[in-house]
């Protein structure tokens, strides 16, 4: 909002605006495809959107700061430390987010991705841009500017590809941050002082959700900003497809929660994508009316974006004291006779409690397993997000009802009517 305000005003400032038919041209075609975009994405899309939208803020920026330079070319000191700010800033957070873009969007791996040498390589990346930075600065060479655009593109680049798991929805945001100190340097460049406060407040609230979410997550800071320094290759990904497991009917299912005493349902990201959030709630309605406790259990990243589940069960109407936050519903689970685990994954992944390799390593999860039965609603035996195998899959107490959640639902539903 603050951006399209400074992008108004300037039509009334007085200053002469050159190619005002391009101008006029360039932002409608811009604004059309924005709000198309904004208005067809999926839910379960949202964050890939968030990243790409971040991402070309981040890189307008850096744009308009080399056109900057090229106008004013060796202006004075500070103007000259706020372009390469901008240029690098803006740089890297551009290339950062397309990326994130790819690896939400399953275009890439979605696994943390450790090239060879890639963290001495990153480092020297690193010293090699803020050099180039130093040197723009007392030295101002056209050259130098196009050079450290690149490193910039670069080190964004090495920077996202290692990360992975529960560092992904942290780095959407320290990115989004990033764009906010981008567009308040080039506030700077340009002397628009609306640009300055609007960046300065993305920049400052968004760094401060970025230190929530890594303290939420239970990552230190640290491992999302160095994690690229320090990556190393990670466990091997395993399908689990030669191992054996135990999957179940609909009518199993239906059974093993018509029978029990307590149930946790457990929404994940493959709830939203077969849209099967009513038909989970039914479900919960008909165990209730059978005398069964019934509760869901929500992860704090469970999804594609913070809050997804609350919001998804909010919209089919489950009533908000059955969402129990994971601190809340984590001692419940033991005493809990089935669990019943929609299209969740990474979020009940033991791995991240035992496994140091793993990219989840460290986040908190729920405990499914310390649960009587587990019951998986999921279509194969891929994994999730984070690309690592679940050990909860393979436990003997375990039943895998394999399809689509809302198929899958619907015909649990239909058994239990007949029980
Ligand atoms: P996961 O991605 O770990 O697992 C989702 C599971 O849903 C998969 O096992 C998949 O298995 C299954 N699934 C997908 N589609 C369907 C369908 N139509 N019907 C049934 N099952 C389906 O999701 P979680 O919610 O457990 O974890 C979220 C992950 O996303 C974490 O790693 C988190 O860090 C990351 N993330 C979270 C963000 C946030 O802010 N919330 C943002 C970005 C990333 P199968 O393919 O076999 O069906």
């Amino acid at each position: 909002m603050g951006a399209v305000l400074a992008t108004v005003v300037l039509f009334f400032s007085g200053i002469e605006l050159l190619n005002l038919t391009l101008i006029l041209i360039a932002l409608a075609v811009g604004s059309v495809i924005g709000a198309i975009a904004a208005r067809k994405v999926k839910m379960t899309a949202m964050p890939q959107l968030v990243a790409l939208f971040n991402g070309v803020g981040g890189g307008a920026a850096a744009l308009v700061a080399v056109v900057e330079y090229m106008v004013h070319g060796e202006a004075d000191l500070l103007f000259l430390i706020f372009t390469v700010a901008t240029v690098i800033i803006g740089a890297v957070a551009f290339s950062g987010s397309i990326v994130t873009y790819l690896k939400l969007q399953e275009l890439m791996t979605s696994r943390p991705v450790v090239i060879p040498l890639g963290a001495p390589i990153t480092i020297l990346v690193a010293i090699a841009t803020l050099a180039g930075g130093v040197w723009l600065v007392l030295d101002p060479q056209d050259w130098l500017l196009v050079a450290l655009l690149a490193l910039s593109l670069l080190f964004g680049v090495l920077f996202v590809l290692p990360v992975g798991g529960a560092d992904v929805p942290i780095v959407i945001s320290l990115l989004n941050a990033m764009t906010g100190l981008a567009v308040a340097a080039s506030g700077y460049v340009l002397d628009n002082v609306l640009l300055l406060i609007a960046g300065t407040l993305v920049g400052a609230s968004g760094t401060l959700l970025t230190t929530l979410m890594a303290k939420a997550m239970g990552r230190p800071l640290t491992s999302t900003l160095f994690g690229a320094f320090t990556a190393k290759a990670t466990g091997a990904v395993g399908t689990g497809e030669d191992r054996p497991v135990r999957s179940g009917s609909a009518n199993d299912v239906a059974i093993m929660l018509g029978f029990a005493n307590k149930v946790i349902l457990v929404p994940g990201y493959g709830l939203a994508v077969a849209q099967a959030q009513n038909t989970l709630r039914e479900l919960a309605e008909m165990l209730t009316e059978r005398g069964v406790e019934v509760d869901y259990a929500i992860h704090p990243v469970a999804g594609r974006m913070p809050g997804h589940m609350n919001v998804l069960l909010a919209e089919a109407n489950v009533p908000y004291d059955q969402l129990k936050e994971m601190d809340e519903i984590n001692p419940e689970f033991s005493s809990t006779d089935v669990v019943l685990v929609v299209g969740a994954n990474d979020v009940v992944n033991p791995a991240a409690r035992t496994d140091k390799t793993a990219p989840i390593y460290g986040m908190p999860i729920l405990n499914v397993d310390a649960a009587q039965q587990v019951v998986f609603l999921k279509r194969s035996m891929r994994p999730g997000f984070a690309g690592i195998e679940n050990a909860v899959l393979f436990d003997p107490k375990t039943t895998l009802l394999f399809g689509d959640a809302k198929d899958s639902l619907t015909k649990v539903v239909a058994s239990l009517k007949n029980i």
